[in-house]
């Protein structure tokens, strides 16, 4: 007999109301934790306990232990990294994906969440202006889809110098000479790394990190060096849409151009940028992105869905396919069918990822996620404006997105700022360094961030200079 909804009950009305708390308090609390993981250690560790605990206390328990240790990444005062809010239907489908608990690897097997990812995926193109012929992947977030975009051109750029990556391995291939710009996150790095492509070769950019066309020119010139003609070289460019210090977007139109003119594969790497090409009046910083073979971005970033959630699009949907596809046994496909989601990502059981992406943006609308992006952008202007009234603060970037990178004069009082206005807790924001030095970064990535948090932030940043300074 089925036990139905009987069980859960209990279990989930808790739920329920301790996420009505947890939101409920974001206004208002302390932004940052106010445990460490050290601390919490003993309250949720100890030994391994012989007997269970009812589901319902247990999440009582849970709510309460973690409350202390949690940041409060979905409140409109936080701007640290580049961590965006949840929207209220992508965090509400994200509960419907737990909960139904669909096994989305297969269209004949979970074909709800497969429609619903494919629409995600349609409109996801048609919104940034991305080919629409391309194949779209919901991974765990811009990593794992950079990992994901480049498998498929390491695939494909190997396939065109005469060599199959899928039998022969790296070993004994030709060599893929992959170039990046200076200012590149460090998770195409990362990809590179996994995919066994090594150190990449590394091209000068300007002073926002934007990438400069003249020396990715000379760069592919040099890397072609030495072939005698007789087979492609592979060559792989990765750019970047949305600088993590400046929000800068390398000049796609340009690069791609000289990418292509080397028969290059060119993948973007917009993990929060990207979005900025559903704004209309943005265009100037993402004209000829769709010029591109790969695009990485993540939702939970500037589209505010929950952790996690990534997105890959690759217009050569062949390449994607044999990267990234397996033909056991016991997977019965339809023979001709649209591509099944364990063929576009690494992961072959996997949660349903789209379906938040699909709420989002279907609560939103075309016109909704330009007015998100916008009201991001508008604040980070506010801000900056803002805080260059205060004595003694360098705006270091042109803040021409979401992001605002400031420095106090030295490294050592804008270390000891970036102490202080996190302790103080009434917003948070990320230390770093660039350009040589070390500087308090601010992203507006949420959703919720009105004029309020933006007069809490310039009053956090205020108060904390004046308390350095004594
Ligand atoms: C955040 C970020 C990444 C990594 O994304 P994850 O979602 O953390 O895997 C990559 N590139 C850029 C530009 C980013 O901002």
């Amino acid at each position: 007999m089925s036990k139905g909804d009987e069980p859960y009950r209990d279990a989930l009305d808790a739920a329920v109301r301790h996420t009505h708390e947890w939101l409920g308090s974001q206004p208002t609390r302390h932004v940052g934790p106010l445990a460490t993981a050290g601390e919490l250690a003993a309250v949720f560790g100890g030994p391994m306990p012989d007997q269970g605990m009812p589901a319902a206390e247990l999440i009582n328990f849970l709510a309460a232990s973690a409350e202390p240790g949690l940041m409060a990444m979905p409140s409109g005062r936080f701007f640290g990294w580049v961590i965006g809010g949840t929207l209220p239907a992508a965090l509400a489908a994200d509960w419907l994906v737990s909960a139904w608990d669909q096994n989305s690897f297969l269209r004949a097997a979970t074909p709800a969440t497969a429609a619903i990812e494919e629409a995600a995926g349609r409109w996801f193109l048609d919104l940034l202006g991305l080919p629409g012929e391309s194949d779209v992947g919901f991974v765990t977030g811009a990593t794992m889809a950079n990992f994901t975009g480049l498998a498929a051109a390491r695939w494909r750029i190997l396939a065109d110098a005469g060599w199959d990556v899928d039998a022969d391995g790296l070993a004994g291939a030709p060599a893929i000479r992959c170039l990046v710009g200076e200012q590149r996150h460090d998770s195409v790095d990362l990809a590179l790394r996994y995919l066994g492509l090594g150190r990449p070769i590394v091209v000068a950019s300007d002073e926002q990190g934007r990438i400069s066309p003249a020396e990715l020119d000379c760069a592919l010139d040099r890397a072609m060096m030495g072939s005698d003609g007789s087979s492609r070289v592979p060559l792989l460019v990765c750019l970047q849409a949305g600088n993590l210090h400046s929000g800068a977007f390398d000049p796609f139109q340009a690069a791609i151009a000289v990418a292509k003119a080397h028969g290059a594969w060119v993948h973007v790497d917009g993990a929060f940028g990207l979005w900025a090409a559903a704004v209309p009046e943005l265009s100037a910083l993402t004209t000829g992105l769709n010029g591109a073979d790969s695009w990485a971005t993540d939702a939970h970033k500037t589209l505010n869905v929950p952790y996690d959630c990534g997105v890959v699009a690759v217009r050569d949907t062949e390449a994607l396919r044999a990267a990234m596809s397996i033909n056991p046994s016991y997977m019965i496909r339809d023979a001709g069918a649209a591509a099944d989601p364990f063929q576009l990502v690494p992961e072959l059981s996997r949660r349903a990822r789209g379906v938040p992406v699909w709420a989002a943006l279907k609560s939103l609308g075309r016109e909704g996620v330009a007015a998100q992006v916008r009201l991001l952008m508008e604040r980070a202007a506010a801000l900056a404006g803002r805080l260059l009234e205060l004595d003694g603060l360098e705006v270091l970037n042109e803040v021409a997105y979401t992001q605002v990178t400031v420095a106090f004069g030295d490294d050592e009082t804008t270390r000891a700022v970036t102490a202080r206005i996190i302790e103080d807790g009434m917003v948070w924001m990320s230390g770093s360094r660039w350009q040589g030095r070390d500087v308090l970064r601010i992203s507006v990535s949420n959703w919720t961030t009105d004029d309020g948090d933006v007069e809490a932030a310039v009053g956090a940043v205020r108060t904390a200079l004046e308390a350095v300074r004594g």
